[in-house]
């Protein structure tokens, strides 16, 4: 068995559209390489800080993500490489296993496709787009739609003229 305990730099931006571990940033690595009958089993996990933006109000946002990863890499000419379909395991090939696919899919997998800064985050505001956590609390607009503004002198007085039930 080895273990390997080492931060490598990622090779790529790893992630979705608005959330990943940049190019560069150190993934920790914790895993333990077995040799088994079929091939190399590798577990454990893998660690990164990720960075993106809000879904909802564009702010940026910091964390990491941790994935446990149990990965069989078959050896040629063993039954899991000959019964299995090409993408469903990995491959041991030239006595080496290639992690880095392994780990953008499941990273891939783990990360939120619509991250936000903080569960409770309000957003923009739909009229102007101002970030509402950092407007002022009672921030709004005294702006009427334009259709709305038609309609508004005759709403009185269909409401007069009984919706209301009253006889
Ligand atoms: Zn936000
Ligand atoms: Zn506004």
């Amino acid at each position: 068995m080895i273990a390997v305990a080492q931060s490598v730099p990622s090779p790529s931006r790893i992630g979705v559209d608005l959330l990943a571990i940049a190019e560069g940033a150190p993934v920790e690595l914790d895993l333990e390489l077995q040799a088994v009958s079929e091939g190399v089993l590798v577990t454990g996990t893998v660690t990164a800080p990720t960075t993106g933006e809000c879904a909802r109000c564009l702010g940026p946002i910091t964390g990491s993500v941790t994935i446990d990863l149990t990965e069989l890499f078959a050896y040629p000419e063993s039954v899991t490489e000959a019964t299995t379909e090409e993408d469903e395991v990995g491959h041991v090939i030239d006595d080496m296993v290639d992690l880095e696919q392994s780990i953008v899919d499941a990273v891939v997998l783990q990360l939120p496709l619509s991250p936000v800064c903080r569960p409770d985050c309000p957003g923009l505001c739909q009229t102007c787009g101002v970030p509402l956590a950092t407007a002022e609390p009672d921030h709004h607009h005294d702006v009427i739609d334009p259709r709305w503004a038609k309609l508004a002198p005759l709403l009185p007085d269909e409401a007069a003229d009984g919706g209301g039930g009253k006889q």
